[in-house]
């Protein structure tokens, strides 16, 4: 098993870990206090290259899905300084990914000509009436009209919604309501007049995803923005990949409170010794806990890319399923124990920690939620093989 980065990407992995520190972090706080879309990050990351991440050689990208475990490090770098940054970035180069797999030959030159031109793609599934996760089945029709297809309906939880150039619309196309057939991917400009943004994000966390509702009256786009064919958006060697960037990020939560908590412990220091903090075993058992925590869960995450790599997403979906679950439990715990370890700064507005806290909780409910990951390991484990694929 090989969890290294790939030598032609050093120098891209550690530039994330600088833009993560020295653009990402001062800002992120900003956007989680005013809920606002990282449009300053986005711009210096459109710059550095970071939105073509995941764009085939042949259109000038790295191509980093077929070097994942970098893909993932440098997302899970990206994240300390900032999640949400990290989390829209993820489903941008995701949903590239995705699209240019999926389409034609003409349809990959134009998504990645889009991308190339710093223009941002989201992916917008989310229904208030069904789960995306779970059941799936969709109240968003698309009707194919005089070589049109006209779409409608409603999307909830749309990251980037006024903010992204294009929105992949998760979509019924006809009246098969078998979604293995009819479940589509609608790649539409954002501008369209039939969008309607409700502009009534205001969560406890992921503030800055701006993840608005989003009307959908009549919008109608020619025939070539249907990407691949009915049930892509649930094949199981797709979409799942979402979920291992997913992990990344919400580890990233983790490490950076565990970080902060390191540093705070060393520079805290109380009378009548003068020493720091870290000296105390309380302290450093909680230190202790949380570089552990953290370890095992990134070991997790990288073991799934490795798995995705080797052998394919089908047979990494158990592990990465495992790393989510791994990733976001671990990051709960960190935050909770850095919170401990700071005693009431902690609280503080003045310090990242309580932003973390709240961030790190998103992770439990971020598809796919710990539910879902506990539910795709146990039938893997029940309905297939009694170990997980690709064990090395
Ligand atoms: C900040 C944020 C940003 C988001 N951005 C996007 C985005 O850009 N694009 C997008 O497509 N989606 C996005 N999502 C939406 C996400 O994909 C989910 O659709 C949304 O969170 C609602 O689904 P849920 O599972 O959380 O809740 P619900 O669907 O309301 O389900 C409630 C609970 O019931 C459980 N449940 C539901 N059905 C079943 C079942 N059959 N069996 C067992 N348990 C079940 C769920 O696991 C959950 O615990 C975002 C969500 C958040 C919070």
């Amino acid at each position: 098993m090989k969890l290294t980065i790939e030598s032609k990407n050093k120098v891209l992995y550690e530039r994330a870990k600088v833009i993560s520190k020295e653009i990402l972090a001062p800002r992120a706080h900003v956007y989680d206090r005013e809920a606002k879309f990282p449009r300053e990050n986005f711009d210096d990351l459109i710059r550095e290259g970071f939105t073509c991440l995941t764009l085939p050689g042949e259109y000038g990208g790295p191509d980093l899905y077929s070097d994942p475990v970098t893909y993932v490090m440098i997302l899970f770098e990206l994240s300390k300084g900032c999640v949400n940054t990290a989390l829209l970035l993820h489903m941008h180069n995701s949903i590239t990914h995705f699209l240019i797999t999926l389409g034609t030959s003409d349809q990959k030159k134009h998504i990645a000509d889009l991308v190339n031109d710093g223009k941002i793609i989201a992916s917008h599934g989310g229904e208030s009436g069904t789960s995306t996760q779970w059941n799936r089945k969709l109240d968003t029709r698309a009707e194919l009209v005089d070589g049109k297809y006209v779409i409608n309906g409603r999307k909830v939880f749309c990251s980037m919604a006024g903010e992204a150039d294009c929105y992949t619309l998760w979509v019924q196309v006809g009246d098969d309501w078998d979604v293995r057939k009819s479940m589509c991917f609608l790649l539409c400009p954002a501008d369209h007049p039939g969008f309607t943004i409700d502009n009534k994000w205001n969560s406890y966390a992921l503030r800055g995803t701006v993840s608005h509702g989003i009307k959908i009256e009549n919008v109608d786009v020619p025939a070539n923005c249907l990407i691949g064919k009915g049930g892509d958006p649930i094949r199981v060697d797709i979409t799942p990949k979402f979920g291992l960037g997913y992990a990344a990020v919400y580890l990233g939560v983790g490490a950076a409170a565990y970080e902060w908590a390191l540093e705070y412990s060393r520079n805290r220091r109380l009378k009548p010794t003068n020493n720091p903090i870290s000296s105390y075993q309380p302290i450093q058992r909680l230190l202790g806990e949380m570089k552990i925590e953290m370890e095992k869960a990134l070991l997790m995450v990288q073991r799934a890319a490795w798995t995705l790599q080797a052998f394919g997403a089908e047979e990494a979906y158990p592990l990465i399923s495992a790393a989510k679950f791994s990733a976001s439990e671990a990051s709960a715990s960190i935050t909770d124990n850095a919170v401990k370890l700071a005693g009431g700064a902690g609280l503080l507005e003045d310090h990242p920690l309580e932003r973390l806290h709240r961030e790190a909780r998103s992770g439990l409910v971020m598809p796919p939620n710990s539910e879902k990951c506990l539910d795709t390991v146990a039938k893997s484990v029940i309905e297939k093989n009694p170990e997980f694929a690709g064990t090395p």
